[in-house]
């Protein structure tokens, strides 16, 4: 079998989970809305088809001082129960086991009602929490263990207990945000009481043949957060409490440690599950950045850990497990941690899906039915619009034939895995190249069609992107100048100090490119010392002073807007790139004029009255100034009389992104 380990079957005495897998929980705006339950059920399904062995739902508040935002998901009586059966029908119909999630904010909550074990405010959020009562407390519990009781009802096969990320639970348990001096606090046992009681209730509530998870932060990544010994105190505690597993978590959400975007090396967190492991006697789910069978197979083989739970990689591929089991691991497409469509969505309150599969959350919506009549389609362009259209055109059927200039695919997206911190995105190069080949698509690269190639077409997709926009500046054609396509793909040589014109996510890619010694990827003891990472059992809320890799170049970048750079960057990986940079010692100018470009370097000027003039004494200048939509084979097209669909960077350079150019273009091949 392939990988054994992960795909055996786990016997937790009262059930048995099919494999290994666990579907991480994730909160995707679905839960959140009675209307929406069915496209819920949907997501679900889909996932629990494709052979997951235990799903994790979103977050559900037990009361209303828990709720995430106003109005927010919660489970609090039989009618909300009632509903959920739609859900774990659809789960079990599948073959598939389902938990709920009860999650308490505490002072993340973004409403005026959240409370907290001290009334201290998250220096993420504007509301300070009120500090609950004694009796606030023991409610507060009995609203855990009620929800237990109704999730139990829903047809749930068990529930996860939130206890990691900072959220409530987690407040409890630190010094950091519990002050308290009653019977919840003031010694490291008090502050363990309310978790270790909402376990030891929500286990009476429940019965024996319930499974209870409880998610436990195994190093907190803040200032006053948990020591080791607590950490292992509280997994004993859990343990003789009722849990049946004990799930990781790492970093609350104020912490300034990265722990899920893409430059945190693989598997980072997993010694520190395989640590607690060998303190209990129940099972312990690994988690953050797993992403592949190989990688999973391998933590199973050599470490304490019985399971692993991903989140993420199954919004990117709901058929994950199954394209395990089936020996096409090749097939998977791999979640590359951006966070463009999850993550940042949940924040802008959107419903939460994925760049590389916008089907994720709109399962009922964006439908890739088989077609009933075969039409032979030309897509020109193999960048992220034109694969994601040439894949699932061809998939449903169609005969598709893919015609690329350059010699491999990938578009820009080519250069983006070329960035320090983005290797992960070689995935979806191998991804797409796997399918064009599964699915039979013709592809043609090196060829620059012409439109008189493309007449005979039933459609004709233009998906040809974008090139790099080239700014009016005085002596822009001096040799010293490059395009960051001559930048990261090492077309010309670049010197010790750079000058990047435009700060915009390529801007800063760019600049993260320059700063970065030619190693490519980054290892973990490395990732630990740039980001001042300790293993919890040596520090106290696992921190230790950073010492950042020395820059490999002089930076300067540049933008024209005044104030604060990288203002448009993703909500939750921004502050990643922001601080990276300046741990790098990366010179941010704003409010910049370029006057022009000359022998002895970049000369500037500030703000609109031309101040302050400068010189950067640079061996080269970058330019990262935005785009420009290639679409010369419009007009040769539409003079022939083919009225060519156009997609991505080929539309609108603006404000492009891959998630937009991967949308079009598989919205365009369903309607195909
Ligand atoms: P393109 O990627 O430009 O692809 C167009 C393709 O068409 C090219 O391969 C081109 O060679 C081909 N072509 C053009 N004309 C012809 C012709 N006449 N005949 C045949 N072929 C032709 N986006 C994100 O979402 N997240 C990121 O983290 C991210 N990071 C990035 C980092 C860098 C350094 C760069 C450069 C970009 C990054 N992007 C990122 C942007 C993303 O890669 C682009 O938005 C996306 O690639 C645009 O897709 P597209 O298919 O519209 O166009
Ligand atoms: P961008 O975000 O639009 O930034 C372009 C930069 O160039 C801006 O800083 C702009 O700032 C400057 N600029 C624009 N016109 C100029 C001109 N004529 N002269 C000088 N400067 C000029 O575009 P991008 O950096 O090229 O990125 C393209 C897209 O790729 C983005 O929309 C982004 O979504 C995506 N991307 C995403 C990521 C990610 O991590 N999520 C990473 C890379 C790229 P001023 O006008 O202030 O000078
Ligand atoms: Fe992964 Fe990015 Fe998709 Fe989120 S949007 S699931 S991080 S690939």
């Amino acid at each position: 079998m392939n990988y054994p380990n992960l795909l055996s079957p786990l016997d937790l005495g009262f059930t048995t989970l099919r494999n290994r897998v666990v579907m991480g929980s994730m909160h995707t705006g679905l839960e959140d809305r009675a209307r929406h339950i069915d496209r819920l059920a949907e997501y679900f399904a889909e996932r629990a088809h494709g052979g997951v062995g235990l799903i994790i739902t979103g977050g559900y508040a037990p009361n209303r001082t828990g709720w995430l935002l106003p109005f927010a998901s919660e489970l609090t009586s039989s009618t909300q129960a009632r509903r959920h059966r739609r859900v774990t029908g659809a789960v079990h119909d599948a073959g598939g086991k389902i938990a709920l999630q009860v999650l308490h904010a505490g002072r993340y909550a973004y409403h005026p009602l959240s409370v907290s074990a001290s009334s201290i405010k998250a220096p993420i959020n504007p509301f300070r929490p009120r500090r609950l009562s004694s009796a606030g407390v023991r409610s507060t519990i009995d609203d855990f263990a009620r929800c237990t009781l109704l999730a139990r009802e829903a047809g749930y096969d068990g529930v996860e207990i939130m206890g990691s990320e900072g959220y409530l639970l987690n407040q409890f348990l630190a010094e950091r945000t519990n002050k308290r001096n009653d019977d919840w606090g003031g010694t490291a046992e008090k502050r363990r009481r309310f978790p270790v009681e909402i376990v030891r209730r929500a286990r009476a509530a429940a019965g024996p043949d319930f499974i209870i998870c409880y998610r436990m932060s195994m190093a907190d990544y803040v200032e006053g957060g948990q020591s080791w010994d607590e950490i292992i105190a509280l997994a004993t505690e859990v343990e003789a409490a009722g849990a049946t597993m004990i799930n990781s978590g790492f970093g609350w959400h104020e912490a300034r440690v990265p722990t899920i975007v893409t430059s945190v090396p693989g598997s980072a967190f997993v010694d520190i599950s395989h640590a607690v492991a060998g303190h209990v006697n129940i099972p312990v789910v690994a988690s953050n950045r797993i992403n592949m069978p190989q990688a999973a197979e391998q933590i199973l083989a050599d470490t304490g850990v019985q399971l692993v739970s991903m989140a993420r990689p199954l919004l990117a591929d709901p058929e994950w497990v199954l394209k395990a089991q089936t020996a096409r691991a090749d097939e998977i497409n791999t979640c590359i941690a951006c966070n463009q469509a999850c993550l940042d969505h949940a924040f802008v309150k959107k419903t939460v899906s994925c760049l590389l599969n916008p089907r994720a959350g709109h399962e009922t919506e964006l439908v890739l039915a088989p077609t009933r009549h075969t039409r032979s389609i030309a897509v020109v362009g193999a960048g992220p619009a034109g694969l994601a259209t040439a894949v699932n055109a061809a998939a449903r059927g169609h005969q598709v034939t893919l015609f690329e200039a350059n010699d491999v695919i990938g578009g820009q997206f080519d250069m983006a895995r070329r960035i320090p911190g983005k290797e992960e995105f070689n995935e979806t190069i191998r991804y797409f190249t796997t399918m064009l080949a599964t699915n039979g698509v013709e592809v043609r690269l090196n060829t620059r069609v012409s439109a008189a190639a493309l007449a005979d077409y039933d459609h004709v997709v233009l998906a040809t992107g974008v090139a790099p926009r080239i700014p009016a500046i005085a002596g822009i054609d001096h040799p010293m100048v490059l395009t960051y396509a001559e930048a990261i793909t090492g077309a010309k040589p670049i010197g010790a100090s750079v000058a990047v014109i435009g700060a915009g996510g390529i801007g800063f890619d760019v600049s993260e490119f320059l700063v970065t010694d030619n190693s490519p990827t980054l290892n973990l003891k490395e990732w630990k010392a740039e980001w001042g990472v300790a293993d919890p059992w040596d520090a106290p809320g696992a921190l230790t002073t950073p010492i950042p890799a020395a820059p490999a170049r002089e930076v300067y970048l540049l933008q024209r807007t005044d104030g604060a750079q990288g203002r448009k960057l993703g909500k939750t990986s921004g502050w990643v790139h922001r601080a990276s940079l300046k741990a790098k010692g990366v010179q941010q100018l704003s409010g910049v004029n370029y006057e022009r470009i000359a022998d002895d370097g970049l000369h500037i000027s500030f703000g609109p009255k031309r101040e302050r003039p400068r010189l950067l004494e640079v061996d080269n200048v970058v330019v990262c100034a935005g785009q420009e939509p290639v679409r010369e084979l419009e007009e040769d097209l539409r003079r022939i009389g083919i009225d060519p669909h156009i997609i991505g960077g080929a539309a609108f350079a603006a404000e492009l992104d891959a998630k937009r150019a991967i949308k079009q273009g598989t919205e365009l091949a369903a309607r195909l």
